[in-house]
């Protein structure tokens, strides 16, 4: 029962290592095609001046040397940051990679080393997902007292919560669009039109703003270039041009209307968490299931409060029963009794205890409340009321 499923445990980590090499894979590409662009001008320059050396004055000829030197200079400064990025995501990749390690070393859950290791996993769930609902203090102070800084992927939910925030409450997609043409090719892959729907919306944004001849500049250079997959949507984009804003007829009506950009918003959150494999919900939730899933019973789901029982998690409908709505029922090949009044299991330590009514409940219920009524027991289903004695001893077989 405490032996450690590596396997299983693994599994669902796997974000947990993806993040930073995906990040380091994005950082090596970037900083590769931009030596490979300045050096191919740099090149080009070079070539340039060569031909031009002796027509030239020679002030001019220094001048655009020196012009060239400081931009080779720039290069190797941006490419020494790129460099510094780099190291720090493969240690982080490498720290990561020694945590989960650590779990084929431990032989059973309560050794002493294993609880620490849950404790530290337990920290860094919490602060995944503080980061992601944007509680980004609380999980900084988090990080801080355990020093996880490591653990967490700040910057990337830092760059979630501000590129929604912007689109969201600012209606702008600049931010949204510069990711995307960082991660061009990367989004070709997974077939995503993300970037397709926030050139569109800015479409859109010229049309309301009566911006016409701008708007059809606009398509001509970053819609028609999608009519592959998307000629459609671009037939309808095109249409709008001739409605108003105002309009009620139902499908432009929805072109324009603003709750598309928290939809837009809602759509990048979806695309980033699937190229860094991501789930949708935070760890924190898939863990909880599934130890709800183990807990749910018919019992759970009834519409009488009463037949819940109040040392159940799943039964509790405003807080973990929410997360526990869409999980099926477990399997139990035991039954176990469960008093409805303390929700204590009834064995043979706390035995069932038959009212004159037909009601069961355990003994330590019983013997508590006659305690405090004089002896008495009532029956929080029907209300009568009895003597302690008159309950009956059930024997389980
Ligand atoms: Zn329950």
């Amino acid at each position: 029962m405490d032996k450690i499923n590596v396997e299983h445990m693994l599994a669902i980590e796997e974000p947990f290592m993806k993040v930073p090499l995906e990040q380091l894979k994005r950082e090596v590409r970037q900083s590769q095609k931009l030596a490979e662009r300045e050096m191919q001008q740099a090149h080009l320059a070079l070539a340039g001046l060569a031909k031009k050396q002796n027509s030239m004055d020679s002030a001019d000829y220094t001048e655009a040397l020196n012009g060239l030197i400081s931009r080779l200079v720039a290069l190797k400064q941006k490419l020494e940051e790129a460099k510094h990025k780099e190291a720090q995501l493969i240690q982080r990749s490498k720290q990561r990679a020694t945590d989960l390690n650590e779990l084929n070393d431990f032989t059973s859950t309560t050794q002493p080393e294993f609880q620490r290791w849950s404790r530290t996993r337990l920290e860094r769930v919490l602060i995944d997902y503080m980061l992601r609902s944007g509680n980004v203090n609380t999980a900084k102070l988090l990080m801080e007292k355990g020093n996880l800084e490591h653990f967490a992927d700040s910057s990337l939910f830092a760059l979630v919560m501000s590129t929604e925030r912007e689109l969201r409450e600012d209606h702008s997609c600049h931010g949204a669009l510069s990711w995307c043409a960082d991660n061009r090719s990367a989004l070709r892959k997974i077939q995503s039109s993300l970037e397709f729907d926030l050139r569109l919306q800015e479409f859109i944004e010229m049309i309301r703003a009566k911006q016409n001849p701008e708007a059809i500049a606009y398509a001509k250079k970053h819609l028609t270039s999608w009519s592959d997959t998307q000629l459609p949507r671009i037939q309808r984009a095109m249409t709008l041009l001739a409605f108003p804003p105002t309009t009620t007829c139902p499908p432009y009506r929805h072109m324009f209307d603003v709750t598309r950009w928290s939809d837009l918003a809602h759509e990048f959150r979806q695309v980033i968490f699937q190229l860094f494999n991501l789930p949708s919900q935070p760890l924190l939730y898939l863990l909880l299931q599934t130890g709800l899933s183990a807990l749910k019973t018919p019992a759970c789901k009834s519409e009488d409060p009463g037949e819940h029982n109040r040392n159940c998690p799943v039964c509790q409908t405003d807080t973990l029963g929410k997360l526990a709505q869409s999980l099926p029922l477990s399997h139990h090949s035991n039954s176990n009794l469960v008093c409805r009044i303390t929700g204590e299991k009834m064995n043979e330590d706390n035995p069932p205890m038959r009212l004159p009514n037909g009601y069961v409940y355990s003994l330590n219920s019983l013997t508590e409340m006659s305690r405090k009524l004089g002896g008495k027991v009532k029956c929080p289903r029907s209300g009568e009321t009895y003597y302690l004695a008159d309950a009956k001893k059930l024997f389980i077989s």
